[in-house]
C-alpha cells in the first residue's frame, strides 16, 4: 500500500486543490513507495489565512501551557519512535539506528522548547527619572515560513517547530518532497498533544513557487531555512525585500586537524565512524582531513581499512553501518567530485564508485594526492568521501582550513592542551569539536560562521529567532 501524504492545514489532511503531486523514492530500491500532494497558490493562500488566525490562538495560550503540550508532543514521539524511525529510514535511506536517534533528537527539542516557553520572561529596567521604568516584553513574532531538507527529515524540522511554537508563532512548514513523512509524522504528535490545529500546517510542492508565495505573503513574519548556501541566499533576498528576519542554517566543508602526537588508529576509528555517519549527508560532517606528516600515512592506511570494511547495505537491515545516498542527484555529485579529483592527479585509496545498479548507493571513498584546485576541496561534498591532506606547516594549513566561504563545523585531534587552544583560536568555524565527533544537542546553540548562515538554533537562545520586543516606558 503506497503511502499518500497530503497538506495538513487546520488540522485536515487534503489533497492539493489542483490534484498535482510527486513521487516519494525508496533510495535502497528506487521503487516508488507514495506520492505527495502538491498545494497551488491558493492552497497557499488558504494556509496563511489559517496561520494568522492560529497565530493568534496559540501566542494567547500561556507559555506554561505550550510548555506542556510541547512536552506531551516529544513523550508522543518517543511512544510512537520505532515507526517514525521506520519511515525516515524508508524515504532518507539511513541506517534503522541512526533514525532512532534522530526520532530521539527530535523529542528532546520539542521538550527544550517546551521547557524554554516556560523560561519567557519580559525584563524590567530602571529609568531615568523617579519612579520610572522601562519594560522590555517578549511577543511571538507571528507566522514562521520554515523550509527543511531531506538529511534529517525530522530533526532539522524539530528544530524549528520548537522554537517557533515555544514562542508561540504559528508555523508553516514545507518539508522536502522526497521525504515529506516525517514532518507529517511529528506534526500529528503535536496536534495529538494540544497544539492548536490552526497554528501547525504541513505544506509542499514547487520549492521555488512555494518559498516565494509564502516569503511574499504580508502576514508571514519570519523566514527559517536548512540547506545549501545557494538557496539560502536566494530566499534571504526574497525575504530581505520584505524586510522579514531570517534564520539560515546552510552548508559546511569542515576542516579536520589531525595533530602528529595523536594514535592515528584512535584517531581514524574515531573520524571515519563520523565522515560515514548518515553517508555523509551531514552540514557538519568531517570533509577536509589535514593530517600532520609524521602520521598520515598510518592514520591513513587504517581510515581506509575502515572504509573498505563498512558494511553498506539497505538501513532497514540492522547490521548495515551505512545506507545509500538519499537521491540520484547526490550519486551523481559524488560521481562528478571524484572524477574531477582523479583528473587533477589525485589517487583513489577505497571506494570511488557506485555499488550495484539499483538504489543509489556508494562505495565509502578515501582520496589523497588531492591538489588545491581539485573540486571537491572547494565545494560541500555531503557525500561518503574523505580527502586526505598531509600537511607539515601548521600556519600554512590553517590558511587553507579556513580558505573557504564556509563556516560552519570544524575539528581538532591533539591532547597537547596549548596547542588545542592555539587550534581552536584560529578556526572561523561557528562549531570546533575537539576530539570527537560534534552532535547537536538542543542545550547548546550552534550556528554558522561566513556563509553557513545567520543565527543559531538551540540552547538558552532557541526561541530568540522567534521573537520581538516591545518597549513599554512607564513613568
Ligand atoms: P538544493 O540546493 O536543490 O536543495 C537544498 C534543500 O533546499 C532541499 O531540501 C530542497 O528541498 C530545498 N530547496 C530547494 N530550492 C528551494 C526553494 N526555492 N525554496 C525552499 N526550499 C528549497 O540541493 P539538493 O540536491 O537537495 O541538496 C544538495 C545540497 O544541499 C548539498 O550539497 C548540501 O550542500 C545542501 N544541503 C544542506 C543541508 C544542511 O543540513 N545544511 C541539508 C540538505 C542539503
Amino acid at each position: 500500500m503506497p503511502n499518500e501524504y497530503r497538506l495538513l492545514i487546520d488540522g485536515i489532511e487534503r489533497a492539493g486543490s489542483k490534484g498535482e503531486a510527486g513521487d516519494i523514492v525508496n533510495p535502497a530500491t528506487e521503487e516508488k513507495i507514495g506520492e505527495v500532494s502538491y498545494a497551488s497558490a491558493g492552497d497557499l493562500r488558504e494556509a496563511v489565512d489559517v496561520a494568522a488566525r492560529g497565530s493568534r490562538e496559540w501566542a494567547g495560550t500561556p507559555p506554561w501551557e505550550r510548555g506542556g503540550i510541547l512536552k506531551k508532543a516529544a513523550d508522543i514521539l518517543r511512544t510512537d519512535l520505532e515507526a517514525a524511525a521506520r519511515t525516515i529510514t524508508r524515504e532518507q535511506g539511513k541506517p534503522i539506528a541512526e533514525a532512532r536517534v534522530e526520532v530521539e533528537r527530535s523529542a528532546d527539542f520539542l521538550e527544550w522548547g517546551g521547557e524554554q516557553a516556560r523560561r519567557i520572561a519580559d525584563r524590567h529596567v530602571a529609568g531615568r527619572t523617579r519612579g520610572s521604568r522601562m519594560e522590555i516584553q517578549s511577543h511571538p513574532v507571528g507566522i514562521v515560513a520554515a523550509f527543511t531538507p531531506w538529511n534529517f527529515p525530522m530533526a532539522l524540522a524539530a528544530k524549528k517547530f520548537a522554537g517557533a511554537l515555544g514562542a508561540g508563532c504559528a508555523i508553516i512548514c514545507k518539508p522536502s518532497e522526497e521525504t515529506p513523512g516525517p514532518v507529517l509524522v511529528m506534526a500529528r504528535a503535536l496536534l495529538e498533544a494540544g497544539v492548536a490545529p490552526a497554528a501547525i500546517a504541513v505544506v509542499f510542492g514547487d520549492p521555488e513557487q512555494v518559498s516565494a508565495d509564502l516569503i511574499a505573503a504580508r502576514e508571514v513574519a519570519k523566514i527559517t531555512f536548512t540547506g545549501s548556501i545557494p538557496v539560502g541566499k536566494r530566499l534571504a533576498a526574497a525575504a530581505g525585500a520584505e524586510v522579514k528576519s531570517v534564520t539560515m542554517e546552510l552548508g559546511g566543508h569542515a576542516p579536520v586537524i589531525v595533530c602528529g602526537g595523536v594514535d592515528p588508529e584512535w584517531a581514524a576509528d574515531m573520524l571515519s565512524a563520523a565522515k560515514f555517519s548518515n553517508a555523509g549527508q551531514i552540514c557538519l560532517s568531517p570533509s577536509r582531513f589535514f593530517v600532520e606528516a609524521p602520521i598520515a600515512e598510518r592514520f591513513t592506511a587504517r581510515f581506509v581499512e575502515r572504509a573498505k570494511a563498512l558494511r553498506v547495505g539497505v538501513g532497514t537491515d540492522p547490521t548495515t553501518e551505512m545506507g545509500p545516498l538519499a537521491n540520484r542527484r547526490r550519486v551523481a555529485a559524488i560521481e562528478k567530485l571524484v572524477e574531477d579529483a582523479q583528473s587533477r592527479g589525485a589517487s583513489i585509496l577505497a571506494g570511488g564508485a557506485r555499488i550495484g545498479q539499483r538504489g543509489f548507493f556508494f562505495a565509502p571513498t578515501v582520496i589523497t594526492d588531492v591538489p588545491d584546485e581539485a573540486e571537491i576541496l572547494h565545494q560541500e561534498p555531503f557525500g561518503p568521501v574523505a580527502p586526505i591532506l598531509p600537511f607539515a606547516d601548521e600556519a600554512a594549513m590553517l590558511e587553507r582550513a579556513n580558505r573557504p566561504d564556509f563556516g560552519l563545523a570544524s575539528y581538532v585531534v591533539t591532547h597537547d592542551a596549548r596547542r588545542q587552544r592555539r587550534l581552536v583560536d584560529a578556526l572561523q568555524y561557528g562549531v570546533v569539536g575537539v576530539n570527537g565527533p560534534v552532535t547537536h544537542y538542543p542545550e547548546a546553540a550552534l550556528g554558522g560562521w561566513k556563509e553557513s548562515g545567520i543565527d543559531t538554533e538551540g540552547g538558552i537562545e532557541l526561541l530568540e529567532p522567534y521573537q520581538r520586543t516591545k518597549l513599554v516606558y512607564l513613568q
